[in-house]
């Protein structure tokens, strides 16, 4: 079970990761500061609107009793659903930026992928990867 010991609104000192969609959160920017404890002390960062669209995603869609031990990444939560075009669907009126974060890390994967098969010296097949060939 988590125990939160802090959350607050923080001003980005430096770039960080977002726990929810890995992209950069800037310098600058204030986002969401999340101190909890497990079996260890630690701390996630986050764009507001995606903490946001996590909440709003478990609210509405799944059982909290389901995250007893804390909330996944939105992005692994969305992938791994394997109905990321809907969930994207979605969450796409009211958290836009959010959802372009998403779509931007799975055409990302895409390239990658494909790069490792063309470096592989296999051809891709275009509807493998409809993110980048479609
Ligand atoms: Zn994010």
């Amino acid at each position: 079970m988590v125990e939160e010991i802090s959350r607050e609104e923080r001003k980005a000192a430096k770039p960080h990761q977002c726990f929810h969609c890995y992209r950069t959160i800037a310098k600058g920017e204030v986002h969401d500061v999340f101190t909890g404890r497990d079996d260890t002390i630690y701390t996630i960062r986050s764009h507001l609107d995606c903490q946001a669209a996590a909440i709003a995603r478990i609210t509405e869609l799944m059982e909290w009793s389901d995250y007893w031990d804390g909330v996944p990444p939105l992005y692994d939560e969305m992938t791994d659903s394997g109905e990321f075009e809907n969930e994207c669907a979605y969450l796409r009126g009211r958290f836009p930026h959010v959802v372009t974060r998403m779509e931007l890390n799975e055409q990302l994967g895409q390239i990658r992928h494909a790069a490792r098969l063309v470096a592989a010296g296999i051809e891709p097949h275009g509807e493998d990867f409809p993110n980048i060939y479609g």
